[in-house]
């Protein structure tokens, strides 16, 4: 069997956004689920629209993720000479010409249409009469996309064109190419598009934004990989969290959906939080302390524990400023009595070692028919931080201190 061999093939033209990655990540997991090579491939040939840094960014993206390459980046911009040998050879079959300093492919009219087994899409056919002689070398001695996509996916050996679906336009001349220079053409498998909720193509508030600016905004890279493979892509069974190599070994072609998906920002949220519970401690910690790097990282590193089981982003840790100011009393209002504050103060006075079950236990003590745990509870973490949101209230509190805790229930106590 042919060796699998795919490519991710961008434009240098800007930061792909995450459909863009989503499709490297396809082509990525196909050709690790078959031993097979992934190769990255600059198509750098309509010089106009080439944007400076653009290729960096595209090799960050990949990293940010761990989707590394095999074998050196092609860039296409390198390769005129090669593009030169095939076209000699498609004017010696006389089906190039020349028009205005570019070079055109002449369409032979022998056949109907030009059809193909699409790997997603099943039998695709196009009639021949509606596709022109197209421009393979422009003036400027480059070729065009379709050219060059043909002859370095020949030249590289690629088993599968993976892309996606605007594409499908171009396959049948790339069809047309293939044939007329005596080449078997590569499995095609396009990939439907990603779309914003409002079914329509992803805008950039919809989120089609870079992995870079996702993990910028506090997204771990386990999170967006996982969340994109299942952007068109489903498992067997109802696993949902899959790490990369989890992925690589469950990838299969035929679970490749034909409808596109469509971009949830919540699903990504859960599917944050989820791999934020996944990691250990210590790992979730220093990605904290990168993130926010104005809060006290000794307090941070403490409290990482407490925060991590209510957090779905990385820079999104309000629920843990309790443990860095006191709330201002001003910004709450008590429920309960003052004088069950004080009875609570008294006890905690009198709690000799300072642990979350002795806290919780002498809390407890007060309660009965007059006050219930609900209220309690809400009371005692509106007076700790202002909301009722709140870390596990007493490990917070064990955490904050038996001062600092008692110093905040009677600056609550006070304001009322
Ligand atoms: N350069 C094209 C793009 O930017 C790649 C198309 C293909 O993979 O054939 O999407």
């Amino acid at each position: 069997m042919q060796k699998v061999k795919v490519r991710y093939g961008p434009s240098p033209t800007g930061i792909p956004h995450i459909g863009n990655i989503r499709t490297a990540l396809f082509n990525f997991l196909f050709a690790k689920s078959q031993n097979g090579e992934f190769f990255l491939r600059i198509e750098d040939t309509d010089q106009a629209r080439i944007v400076p840094g653009a290729v960096e960014k595209i090799k960050d993206s990949l990293k940010s993720l761990n989707l590394e390459w095999d074998a050196d980046i092609v860039y296409q911009s390198e390769r005129l000479d090669i593009y030169q040998k095939y076209l000699n050879d498609l004017k010696s079959k006389d089906l190039a010409y020349n028009d205005e300093g570019a070079w055109r492919f002449k369409i032979q009219t022998d056949k109907k249409s030009v059809g193909w087994q699409d790997v997603v899409h099943g039998k695709v056919e196009f009639p021949t009469n509606v596709i022109e002689d197209f421009i393979i070398i422009k003036s400027d001695g480059f070729p065009t996309y379709h050219f060059a996509s043909v002859v370095d996916d020949h030249e590289l050996e690629i088993s599968h064109v993976m892309r996606g679906d605007e594409w499908i336009s171009s396959t049948p001349k790339h069809i047309l190419l293939y044939e007329a220079l005596g080449w078997e053409h590569p499995q095609f498998v396009h990939l439907p598009p990603i779309l914003g909720a409002d079914h329509k193509k992803l805008s950039k508030r919809e989120g089609a934004k870079s992995v870079l600016e996702y993990i910028d905004e506090g997204y771990l890279p386990e999170a967006i990989t996982n969340f994109l493979a299942l952007l068109g892509w489903s498992p067997k069974g109802n696993q949902e969290i899959f790490s990369l190599d989890d992925l690589i070994k469950e990838f299969s072609l035929d679970r490749i959906n034909k409808n596109s998906p469509i971009f949830n920002i919540e699903k990504l949220n859960w599917t944050n939080g989820q791999w934020i519970r996944k990691l250990t401690n210590d790992d979730l910690s220093n990605r904290l302390s990168i993130y926010n790097p104005k809060y006290d990282q000794k307090i941070l590193k403490d409290v990482t524990p407490l925060i991590k089981d209510r957090i779905n982003n990385l820079k999104d840790i309000k629920i843990a400023d309790l443990f860095f100011k006191a709330p201002d009393p001003k910004d709450f209002k008590l429920t309960i009595s003052e004088d069950i504050l004080l009875k609570l103060i008294k006890n905690f006075e009198s709690v000799k070692t300072w642990s979350t079950d002795n806290i919780k236990e002498s809390a407890n003590s007060l309660l009965g028919p007059n006050l219930e745990k609900k209220d309690l509870y809400q009371n005692l973490g509106l007076s700790l931080s202002g909301s009722t949101v709140t870390p596990p209230l007493f490990d917070s509190m064990e955490n904050l201190g038996k001062d600092e805790t008692i110093k905040r229930l009677k600056a609550a106590i006070k304001s009322q």
